[in-house]
């Protein structure tokens, strides 16, 4: 029989889909499929809405994959690779200390969200090792700019069943810097996960080696995590100098007003993003953060 599912992964010519009967099945894809995609490897990716012919066997073959909304991709030699498809939220995972905010970084990872155009939510973790007092500035800065701030704790549980709420019937990617509670996070919204929690120490994880390869992990409350060691941290992927200050909704209305359509907003006179942060309309931080990422994003591209 023809029935709906999702994809949880995605092993080579082999997919694992969860069926609308609850059931795993391991799936083919059907070759007519493949002969229609241009890219016949990649013709299936995590996340995807499918149909499938099922058998008795819990094997199945892929007939049908929906079009996708929002995707995580990266592009490598002129071709776009879907990492995962259908993406609802972006978790964006914080904490208050061990290690400490770090707006910059919460803004890199808002603009990879308005690039896929996934609506981003900052979760501000490990809210029980500061004051209030401490986080309630950032809330209050990214809140104005209309992006949803939660604070919670892992550690005693303060804001879980909230957030839990908020991803239940939703797919959501979480990302976030080593060492904030990701995994913690994720053991205490769905108990019986086990995810490997790592120890404070925090070993420098930058040489390590993180594949792309992306995982559904179905939630009791309905909806999906996704777990992606690659995506965690990635950041920035394919945008241009030019598009970034697009991506911060607070620069934008002033940059389709500024006077030099080529204005990187920089070191131009007269520039009407210049002239907002001196009269604060725009916040000095976020501008910062702009100039830094264009620097960093220039230095990068060798441009
Ligand atoms: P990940 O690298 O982002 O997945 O972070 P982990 O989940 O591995 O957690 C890193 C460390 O932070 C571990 O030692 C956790 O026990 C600790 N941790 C996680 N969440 C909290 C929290 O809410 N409060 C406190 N005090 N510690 C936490
Ligand atoms: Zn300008």
């Amino acid at each position: 029989s023809l029935i709906t599912g999702r994809v949880l992964s995605v092993h080579g010519l082999q997919s694992r889909v969860l069926g609308d009967d609850n059931v795993v099945y391991s799936c083919t894809v059907r070759q007519l499929l493949k002969s229609l995609s241009t890219d016949q490897r990649h013709v299936i990716a995590t996340g995807d809405r499918v149909a499938i012919r099922t058998a008795d066997n819990q094997e199945g073959m892929i007939e049908r994959v929906e079009p996708r909304s929002h995707v995580l991709s990266r592009t490598s030699r002129g071709r776009q690779h879907v990492i995962v498809a259908n993406v609802d939220w972006l978790m964006i995972v914080t904490s208050a200390a061990e290690p400490g905010l770090k707006p910059g970084l919460i803004d890199r990872f808002l603009l990879t969200a308005e690039h896929f155009g996934i609506t981003p939510i900052i979760c501000i973790n490990k809210i029980d090792l500061v004051d209030a007092a401490e986080y309630q500035q950032l809330v209050g800065t990214f809140g104005q700019l209309g992006y949803r701030v939660l604070t919670c704790s892992a550690e005693t549980g303060q804001g879980i069943d909230f957030l839990r709420q908020v991803i239940a019937n939703r797919e959501t990617a979480v990302v976030g810097q080593s060492g904030v509670g990701k995994s913690s996070l994720l053991n205490v919204i769905e108990p019986g996960l086990a995810l490997r929690v790592s120890h404070v120490s925090s070993e420098n994880q930058k040489g390590r080696h993180t594949t792309t390869a992306a995982k559904l992990i179905p939630l009791t409350s309905g909806g999906f995590v996704v777990d992606t060691p690659g995506i965690r941290q990635f950041q920035l992927w394919d945008i241009t100098p030019g598009e970034v200050s697009a991506l911060m909704p607070d620069l934008r209305p002033y940059v389709s007003g500024c006077r030099y359509s080529d204005c990187l907003h920089l070191d131009e006179d007269q520039c009407l993003v210049k002239e907002a942060v001196a009269d604060g309309r725009i916040d000095a931080r976020r501008y910062d953060s702009y100039c830094h990422l264009l620097e960093e994003d220039l230095m990068n591209k060798g441009r």
